[in-house]
């Protein structure tokens, strides 16, 4: 069997539904399990309008839900022709909404927004794009069937940023997916969402329908997971920052996982890690340009001279800065410092340390209040906001001579906060000021990628 995933703009509008229908029958072979994500931008309008909800502006919020409700209706009138089959779906979409409308109803009057409410409600679009893209393929294929992820995708109850009970999943994705596919029927399903043992809705995260995809690919054995966006493959940089970049034919996990982890969102940062466990490659592939070839993550790529594949950034970066004030030894100033930031679950992304000082990056400010108290007990705290790490990031890195200096020299006048060579073996961190990120990705994008290396590595992309 193969997973399938379209992200938001695979699934857009009906043109775009009607589209990724067409990929999924011209695999039906290989067994597909598509995993959806909501259409686009339909997260953000679920959870604004929760956020409107709790502030008492109902009629804000209702409005929001209500177009919202429109686009998914206007999309099934456009993609299912028989009658009944979209009334019947309608009549479904509706129902949905309803109880979102009144969930949204009673977080205003309760004045109270949990994360496991939110969820709930973020929940709605990737179950809502599903029960069309299902329809709508019903029409074109007999052998359909629509799977509530929520049986099969166990999690702890993290509402918001779920962690997945691997074990359970290979039993509940085995025994709920695995019959259908012996059926020769293509599953539908969703990414991002999942449930906990006592089938609370819960989230995996933003973006987390790749990893949703990963893991239901790691639990039934895939031959590969097929990542369908809307660009190319990965890329030399954020085609948003360069419209320079260019495409990376194949790339390996260790690569595409820290590129990922360093905030190129192709790829959820977890995503990797269940490919891995069971050496399935991952393929990022354009839904709009289905015939190329996309990238593949592999274990080991065809071996390559170049040291520097890609450049990732990462923008809204917090440095907090330790400087220790009594008399503490380097090895318990560091465990003092870690323990804080997790007892506040709060993961750091990097760290440089000296003697009795050391700075630390965060992604998530949600904790710092209480941890910053705890710091000053035994330090000098110092915190910088709008910061960004930019990272470049290869598996030769390390062991090609002048690439730091090559770093540097293509910076210029950008300050550089912080540096970080040591952590991974095949990244270069730097951080700077969030203004400055656009023109440091340029910078280092020419220095390392125009003119292109000669090799059969990269790939110019189309530009229409
Ligand atoms: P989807 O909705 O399909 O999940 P995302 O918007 O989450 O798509 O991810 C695709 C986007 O990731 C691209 O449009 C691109 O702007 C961005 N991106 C960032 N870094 C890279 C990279 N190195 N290669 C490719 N795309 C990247
Ligand atoms: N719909 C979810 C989000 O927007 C998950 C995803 O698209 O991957 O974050
Ligand atoms: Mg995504």
């Amino acid at each position: 069997m193969i997973v399938m995933k379209f992200g938001g703009t695979s699934v857009a509008d009906a043109r775009a539904i009607d589209n990724a229908i067409a990929l999924v029958v011209r695999q039906k072979n290989q067994h597909p399990v598509v995993v959806l994500s909501a259409i686009a931008g339909a997260t953000d309008i679920l959870l604004k309008s929760a956020e409107l909800s709790v502030a008492e502006r109902l009629d804000e919020a209702t409005p929001l839900l209500n177009d919202l409700l429109e686009r998914h209706v206007l999309i099934a009138e456009n993609l299912v022709e028989s009658r009944s089959a979209v009334q019947q779906l309608i009549f479904q979409l509706r129902n949905r909404f309803e109880e979102l409308k009144n969930l949204s109803q009673s977080i205003a009057i309760l004045g109270e927004l949990t994360k496991r409410s939110l969820d709930t409600i973020a929940s709605m679009g990737e179950l809502m794009s599903s029960l069309i893209f299902a329809e709508a393929m019903k029409a074109k294929d007999q052998g359909v069937v629509w799977v509530d992820a929520r049986t099969f995708m166990v999690t702890d109850d993290h509402f918001g940023n779920a962690t997945p009970l691997f074990s359970e999943i290979d039993l509940k994705a085995n025994a709920v997916i695995t019959p259908h596919l012996i059926k020769h029927q293509i599953v539908v399903t969703q990414g991002y969402i999942g449930s906990t043992l006592r089938k609370v809705t819960t989230t995996l995260g933003r973006g987390g329908s790749d990893y949703s995809a990963a893991i239901i690919g790691a639990a039934l054995n895939a031959l590969e997971i097929q990542i369908w966006t809307d660009v190319d493959g990965i890329l030399t940089a954020d085609p948003q920052i360069t419209p320079m970049a260019k495409k990376l034919r194949t790339i390996s996990y260790k690569e595409a996982s820290e590129l990922a982890y360093f905030g190129a969102k192709v790829l959820h940062p977890s995503t990797i890690r269940p490919a891995v466990q069971k050496n399935i490659p991952v393929v990022v592939l354009n839904s709009r340009r289905p015939d190329s070839t996309g990238t593949r993550v592999v274990a080991h790529p065809p071996q390559s001279n170049v040291a520097v594949k890609s450049i990732a950034n990462k923008k809204g970066i917090t440095v907090i800065n330790v400087q220790a004030t009594r008399l503490i030894s380097a090895n318990r100033f560091m465990e003092s410092i870690l323990d804080v930031f997790d007892r506040h679950h709060t993961s750091v992304d990097l760290v440089n340390t000296s003697v009795a000082s050391a700075s630390l990056t965060i992604s998530n400010t949600e904790t710092l209040d209480s941890i910053v108290p705890e710091l000053e007990q035994f330090s000098d705290v110092v915190v910088f906001r709008d910061k960004a790490i930019v990272s470049i990031i290869g598996e030769r890195l390390h062991s090609t001579v002048g690439v730091a200096d090559r770093i540097f020299r293509s910076l210029g006048d950008i300050d550089v906060m912080m540096i970080s060579q040591g952590a991974s073996e095949l990244n270069i961190s730097l951080v700077i000021d969030d203004r400055n990120v656009t023109q440091a990705v340029q910078r280092l994008h020419k220095e390392f990628f125009e003119p292109l290396p000669q090799e059969a590595l990269f790939e110019n992309i189309a530009t229409s």
